[in-house]
C-alpha cells in the first residue's frame, strides 16, 4: 500500500467517524491541511494530523472547530471511537482492544450469565466478507468463538459453496455475549453492544457485510420490516454494503429457504467481482 493510500484511508476512516457521530460537515484549520500535506509521501512530518493529536480539536470538547451539526459524543460512543490508526497492525492492535473491553464489560444484564464472551474472529484484514449474525449460542458461549454449533457448521458450508474458507472471512455478532436459555437478545442489549460492533468494523474495514436474520438485521437496521422482504436487497451499514440474509439456524429449520439465501449470496459474489460458482448451495 502507497503512503498515499494509508493517509487517504485514515481520512476516510476519520470522515466515517465523524458522520457517525452526527457531524454533517467538517472545517479544516489552515495548518491542519498544510500540517496533512506535509505527511504526505516525499515530506518529513511524522505523524498524520488525523491520527496524532490533531490541532483541528478544541481543547476543551475535543470536536473539530467550525463543525455544524455536530453533537456530543455520548458514554457509549466512547466505545464505538475507531482507533484512527494509519497502518493495518494499528488497526489489528484497535481490534484486540475492542474484544479486551468487551472481556470486561458489564453494560446490559448478559454478561451476568455469559461464561466467556465471543467478540467474533477471522481475517481482519480488509476481508471480503463479515458476516454478523445475533448473539452466541450455548457452543459459542463456551468455547468463545462465534458460530461453532450448528448453525455454525451451516455457516461454514455457506462461505465454503461461495469459495471461501472461515479463515478468510470474518464471523461475528451483535451482542458479544449469550442470552439466557439462547432466547433472542433485546434491541436495548443490541444497542448497549453496537459501539463495539462499530469500532470492529471501522478496525477491520470488511468490503461487504452479510447481516443473518431478523435479529441481527432489527439491531443493525433498526427496521422492523420482516427478513422475508428485506433479504436479497442491499442497503449499506457504516458506508459498507450490506446484504441482509436468512439466519443458518433458520435454514435448519426451513431448508426450503436455502435456494433463497443462496441467491443473496451470489448477488455478494457478484457485488465483489467473484466468480460464481454453479448450481452450488450450501447443502444441510
Ligand atoms: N447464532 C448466532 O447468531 N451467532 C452465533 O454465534 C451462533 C448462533
Ligand atoms: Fe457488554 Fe455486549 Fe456483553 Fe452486553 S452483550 S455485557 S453490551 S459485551
Amino acid at each position: 500500500m502507497s503512503e498515499w493510500t494509508s493517509i487517504l484511508d485514515d481520512l476516510t476512516n476519520y470522515l466515517r467517524w465523524r458522520q457517525e457521530c452526527g457531524a454533517r460537515a467538517e472545517e479544516f484549520e489552515p495548518e491542519t491541511l498544510h500540517a496533512f500535506m506535509s505527511s504526505a509521501p516525499g515530506k518529513t512530518a511524522a505523524r498524520s494530523p488525523i491520527t496524532g493529536p490533531a490541532s483541528a480539536h478544541s481543547a476543551k470538547t475535543g470536536a473539530p472547530k467550525g463543525v455544524t451539526g455536530f453533537q456530543q459524543p455520548t458514554a457509549s460512543d466512547e466505545r464505538s471511537t475507531p482507533d484512527l490508526a494509519e497502518t493495518p497492525e494499528h488497526r489489528l492492535a484497535a481490534l484486540d482492544q475492542t474484544a479486551q473491553k468487551v472481556a470486561a464489560c458489564k453494560q446490559c444484564v448478559l454478561c451476568e450469565k455469559r461464561t466467556q464472551t465471543v467478540p467474533g474472529q477471522g481475517n481482519a484484514r480488509a476481508p471480503d466478507i463479515m458476516f454478523i449474525g445475533e448473539a452466541p449460542g450455548a457452543d459459542e458461549d463456551a468455547q468463545g468463538l462465534a458460530f461453532v454449533g450448528a448453525a455454525g457448521q451451516l455457516l461454514t458450508r455457506m462461505i465454503e459453496a461461495m469459495g471461501y474458507t472461515r479463515e478468510q472471512v470474518f464471523i461475528a455478532n451483535i451482542c458479544k455475549c449469550r442470552p439466557p436459555n439462547n432466547r433472542p437478545p433485546t434491541l436495548e442489549e443490541m444497542q448497549a453492544c453496537l459501539p463495539y460492533l462499530r469500532a470492529q468494523i471501522a478496525a477491520i474495514r470488511p468490503k461487504t457485510i452479510v447481516a443473518l436474520g431478523a435479529t441481527a438485521v432489527k439491531g443493525l437496521l433498526e427496521s422492523n420490516v420482516g427478513i422475508s422482504r428485506l433479504r436479497g436487497t442491499w442497503t449499506t451499514y457504516a458506508n459498507i454494503p450490506l446484504m441482509p440474509t436468512y439466519h443458518p439456524a433458520y435454514l435448519l429449520r426451513f431448508p426450503p429457504a436455502k435456494k433463497d439465501a443462496w441467491e443473496d449470496l451470489k448477488k455478494v459474489l457478484v457485488r465483489l467481482g467473484k466468480p460464481v460458482p454453479v448450481k452450488k448451495k450450501p447443502e444441510a
